[in-house]
This record gives C-alpha cells, structure tokens and sequence, in this order.
C-alpha cells in the first residue's frame, strides 16, 4: 500500500502498538507526527522512522496529554499547519491503564488523570484539528477501544470508564461528521496485545502467547484504504476486522 503524501498524527508513539504503527507506516511513505511526553523516547523513534520517499519528512510534537490545553492544542494545530499542508489521519492511541483497584478507593489524582489522556484529550485533539483534516484527500480518525468499553468488570476503574466514554466520543464525532465532511471515524479496540501496558495489566500471562503489535498492522492499513470509505459501521474489533482484511 502507497502511502506516500500521507500525513499521520499517532499520538503515544514512543512504545507499544503507536510506536509500531509510527516505524511501519513511515516505511510506507508516510510523513509521521509523533506524539507522546517524553522527548528522548520521542528522538529514539524519530532515528528509526524511515525517510527513505521523495520529500518524506517527519515531526516530533513533545506533549503531557494530561496537561493538553486549548492553548497547547492550538499550539499542535500550528506546528502542523507550518510543516504540511493536510492532516490524513489522527491515530488516538496514547492511553494509560491507571490503577487496578475497587472504585472505593481510586485515587481522585489518578482517575483524573486516567481520564484527561484517555478521553478529554482525544475530545480536545479532535476538535481542534477537524479543519486541517478537511484539507486532505481522505482523512480518517481512528479511536483506540478496549474490551472493557463494553462491559464494567471490577477492579478496570478509571481505563474502563474512560474507554465508555471514548465509545461514546466516536459515535459521536462519527455522527455529526458523516453529512458534514469527509472525514471518517473509526474506533478500534486492538484487542489483547504483547506491550508495556497489557503486561501491568495482567502480569501472570505469558507476553508470548499474545500477538504482536505489528500483527495489528494491516487492520490499521485498512483505516486508510479507499475500502473503509464506503464502511457503514465505525467501530471494529480485531478478531473481526483481521478476518475481513485477510480474506479482501
Ligand atoms: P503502551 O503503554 O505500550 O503505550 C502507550 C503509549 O502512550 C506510550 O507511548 C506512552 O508514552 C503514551 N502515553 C501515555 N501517557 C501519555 C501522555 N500523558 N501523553 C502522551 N503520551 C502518553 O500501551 P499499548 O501500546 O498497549 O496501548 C495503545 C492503545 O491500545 C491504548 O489506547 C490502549 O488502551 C489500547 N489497547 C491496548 C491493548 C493491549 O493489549 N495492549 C488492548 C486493548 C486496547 P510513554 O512511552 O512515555 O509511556
């Protein structure tokens, strides 16, 4: 698949499924945004993407999305608009799994940050960004679910309560934006996935018996294929959704 001229923002790219996501579609020729806190996690990735296509170039955007700001976010928007023309796609995969612990005693610190990155910055992103998005050819949202967006189970506090609301987020964005602009959005929930974050969250399992994040890569492929344009559904997950692509 050609994705060269393709402007990608993957947000939480310095590790786990982003930053494979970040290094794969570089190859492919797309220019990538990287996002994520820390900045020498940042430069390590940015050293691995490819740079390989004819004006292919990438951005580092350094950024706490627990601080994101409507200042901060404009700031994003400007860096952007100065470095290219369109925005092709918003990848909102930087996430954190908070504390596993009974509702009674979650910290308020801790679910409020749980929730600012996982659901109010992806809001604040997506809002700010939607006009350059409607500068591109055709350009894709695409929401990270979880399989506790579906189902309260004990002790998935703050991270399930944030994947509701980001389910929630996605129909909506998807609703209001299917009449009015090109723009498609998608939510995806990857499903159980060998990264930093399924190990916190299930320490006993064997990381081996997971897929890898690059096994992800050809759901994330299709997002961005002129296929999805015509899709009616916008949340996938992907038992489903891996079928779909292998046998197309
Ligand atoms: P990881 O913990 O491996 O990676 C998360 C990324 O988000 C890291 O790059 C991390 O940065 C970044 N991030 C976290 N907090 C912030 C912040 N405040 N500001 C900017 N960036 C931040 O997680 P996964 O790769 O496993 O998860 C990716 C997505 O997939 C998440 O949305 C998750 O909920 C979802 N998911 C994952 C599953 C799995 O089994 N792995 C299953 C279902 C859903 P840093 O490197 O600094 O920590």
């Amino acid at each position: 698949m050609d994705l060269s001229n393709r402007t990608i923002l993957i947000t939480g790219a310095t590790d786990g499924i982003g930053k494979v996501l970040a290094l794969e579609f570089s190859k492919l020729g797309s220019n990538i945004i990287l996002l994520g806190r820390d900045s020498s996690k940042l430069d390590k990735v940015y050293d691995q993407l490819d740079h390989s296509f004819e004006s292919q170039k990438h951005l580092i955007l350094q950024a706490d999305l627990a601080l994101l700001s409507n200042e901060s976010a404009h700031e994003i928007l400007r860096a952007i608009t100065e470095e290219f023309h369109s925005l092709d796609g918003i990848i909102h995969n930087a996430a954190i799994l908070g504390t596993m612990t009974t509702l009674e005693d979650y910290e308020l610190s801790r679910w409020d940050e749980v929730l600012n990155i996982n659901l109010r910055a992806p809001f604040l992103l997506t809002k700010t960004l939607k006009k350059i998005l409607e500068n591109a050819a055709m350009p894709r949202i695409i929401f990270t679910s979880s399989g506790v967006a579906n189902i309260g189970r004990a002790f998935w506090g703050a991270y399930s309560v944030s994947k509701f609301g980001l389910k929630g987020l996605a129909e909506i964005f998807a609703n209001e934006l299917e009449t009015t602009s090109s723009i498609k959005v998608f939510n995806f929930d990857p499903g159980a996935t060998q990264t930093k974050m399924r190990a916190s969250a299930r320490p006993a399992e064997d990381p081996n018996s997971l897929k890898t994040p690059n096994e992800l890569l050809d759901c994330y492929l299709w997002f961005f294929s002129e296929e999805s344009s015509d899709s009616e559904d916008s949340y996938f997950e992907y038992a489903d959704l891996s079928k779909k692509v292998t046998s197309t």
